[in-house]
């Protein structure tokens, strides 16, 4: 079942948070902040709103100075904010917009006009979320792609050289895999795809550690602040998960199951190197686990 879209109420008047709420606790999930200070709160805690319904006036931190804030913050920026003010000159609603509001409301409001409203921005909302899923989540296997790869590893790499650091980086591809199509066929072929991501992400734990499908049966893992030791033996896991899975594969050279090959490099934070250098450096190493024999791990 879908999960309600949640919306925030931020309002210092208890009476006007208790009408919102009524109006719409029947189509969302209803969070209420009563100061500033509470809603930025909510907005950055662990369940963020898809909507916020803002009162300007309100003691300490005002409704402006809160969108403000949000406005500026990569993790709040995204969310739609509708003020709902008695404030009803034009310039305080010009100055709503200017902050980035998408909407503004005037109390006293028309119930109707305020649910139209918001079901309006809570379906636009809804709709950009989809639209940035499936430009960086792969199709397929439910991973992130490649283009949500290379976005993450420009920025590790950055933060690599700022705080002079490591980060490992394991690419790897499965092992006959063109064989595996031609005897099971691309639906089998595909299914095994999905499970060999679903193997790969359960192998990793940190919160930086990142998975992807790099294309067709190549995938990679970014590791931050790990080592090279300690990578060779995130990768060793990985063969050995995939290993696990039992996945037939009879038209294989190495092995009766379906197998991969890794490569494994290490940067740290006094080299300069490119994001094309570090995948390059892994693809060496992988290209050597595939003439050493395949089914191994290689760290170049
Ligand atoms: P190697 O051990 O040297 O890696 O051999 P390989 O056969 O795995 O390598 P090759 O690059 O020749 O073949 C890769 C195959 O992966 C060919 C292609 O049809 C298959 N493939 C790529 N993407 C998909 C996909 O999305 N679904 C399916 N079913 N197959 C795919
Ligand atoms: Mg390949
Ligand atoms: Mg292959």
């Amino acid at each position: 079942m879908d999960e309600l879209s949640r919306i925030l109420i931020v309002d210092d008047e208890r009476q006007n948070i208790k009408v919102l709420t009524e109006l719409l606790r029947n189509d969302y999930k209803i969070m209420a902040s009563k100061t500033g200070e509470q809603a930025l709160s909510a907005v950055f805690g662990p369940n963020p709103p898809d909507l916020i319904l803002l009162d300007i006036m309100m003691p300490e931190i005002n409704g402006y100075e809160v969108c403000r804030r949000l406005k500026a913050n990569s993790r709040s920026r995204h969310i739609p904010l509708i003020f709902i003010t008695a404030l009803d000159a034009s310039d305080d609603e010009a100055k709503g917009f200017e902050l980035g509001a998408v909407d503004y409301i005037t109390k006293p409001f028309k119930p109707i006009i305020v649910k139209a409203r918001v079901r309006t921005h809570i379906q636009l909302k809804l709709k950009t979320d989809l639209i940035e899923r499936m430009a960086s989540i792969d199709g397929l296997t439910d991973i992130p792609n490649r283009r949500n790869f290379d976005v993450t590893l420009e920025k590790e790499l950055r933060r690599v050289a700022r705080n002079n650091s490591l980060l490992s980086l394991i690419l790897m591809d499965i092992d006959f895999f063109k064989k595996y199509n031609d005897h099971y066929g691309h639906a089998k072929g595909d299914s095994c795809l999905r499970r060999v991501a679903k193997a790969l992400a359960g192998c990793v734990q940190r919160a930086g550690d990142f998975v992807a499908r790099y294309g067709g049966e190549e995938f990679v893992i970014i590791l931050p602040e790990t080592d090279r030791t300690e990578a060779i033996g995130i990768a060793e896991k990985v063969r050995l998960a995939v290993m696990g899975l039992n996945i037939e594969h009879a038209a294989s050279d190495v092995a009766d199951h379906v197998s991969l090959s890794l490569g494994v490099t290490t940067v740290s934070g006094d080299q300069t190197v490119s994001p094309v250098d570090v995948i390059n450096e892994a693809d060496a190493a992988l290209y050597k686990a595939k003439a050493s024999g395949r089914n191994c791990v290689i760290s170049g």
